[in-house]
């Protein structure tokens, strides 16, 4: 197998998510002591998030470009960035190396597409839900309509996610208000719901949502296993 990179700690609780189930899917598909050949750049997720608060995207975009270059040197031979938001600055990374970037929202795309859905409901941090790089991306390459919450909704959604979620906080106040919010999408026509942003899938469980979940952490991780395992 080859050398997967990950760019990572954004955060690292689902940081730790992505490298138990590279490890797991490994294990299933080749068994015994097969494990993922993986290279982890952790960042301080403190200095990641001040730089989105301040809106200063091109250091970020450098940061992470930086990093991904080290990876590359280090033997990687594609990436895997580990958090939707920081797709944002994907542009930027990917003109700083000779290796493929997986996209996550590709991952997602590809998914929906395949189940055949149109419109789908998006939960993740405000920057993902509001701005362009990410529906843009669903909406030109898989033809995804995506449905967002009221902007009072989004605005408490993106406060659990980095005053709870990555702080490795699950609170049953915060189940309850993201099911919430879900069940109004699905009034509106959402067909599944994107969890765009890849702690959500710690937060909620499928049995009890009332729409079909994606979660862009797992689809982001079967693409890099798809990318290990392939010949
Ligand atoms: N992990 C999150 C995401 O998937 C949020 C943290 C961040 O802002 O990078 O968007």
């Amino acid at each position: 197998m080859r050398q997967l990179g990950i760019l990572g700690g954004m955060s690292w609780e689902s940081t730790a998510s992505y490298y138990r189930l590279l490890n797991q899917g490994v294990r299933e598909r080749l068994g015994g002591l097969h494990s993922a050949p993986l290279l982890l750049h952790s960042l301080d997720f403190a200095e990641i998030a001040a730089l989105q608060q301040r809106a200063d995207w091109s250091t970020a975009g450098q940061l992470l470009a930086t990093a991904a270059q080290g990876l590359e040197r280090a033997g990687a031979r594609a990436l895997l960035l580990a958090s939707n938001t920081m797709h944002k600055v994907a542009p930027a990374i990917e003109a700083a190396i000779d290796i493929p970037l997986l996209h996550i929202g590709d991952a997602v795309g590809q998914a929906l597409q395949r189940q055949g859905v149109t419109r789908a409901a998006l939960l993740g941090t405000r920057f993902t839900m509001q701005e362009d790089f990410y529906r843009q991306r669903l909406a030109e390459r898989f033809g995804i309509q995506v449905i967002l919450p009221a902007a009072a909704q989004m605005a408490e959604i993106d406060r659990v996610i980095f005053a709870e979620l990555c702080q490795g906080q699950f609170h049953a106040s915060a189940r309850d208000f993201y099911l919430s919010c879900l069940q109004e999408l699905r009034g509106q026509g959402a067909e599944v719901a994107i969890l765009g942003c890849t702690e959500i899938g710690l937060l909620l469980d499928g049995d009890s949502a009332p729409l079909p979940l994606l979660d862009s952490c797992e689809l982001h991780v079967a693409m890099g296993l798809e990318w290990l395992l392939a010949e």
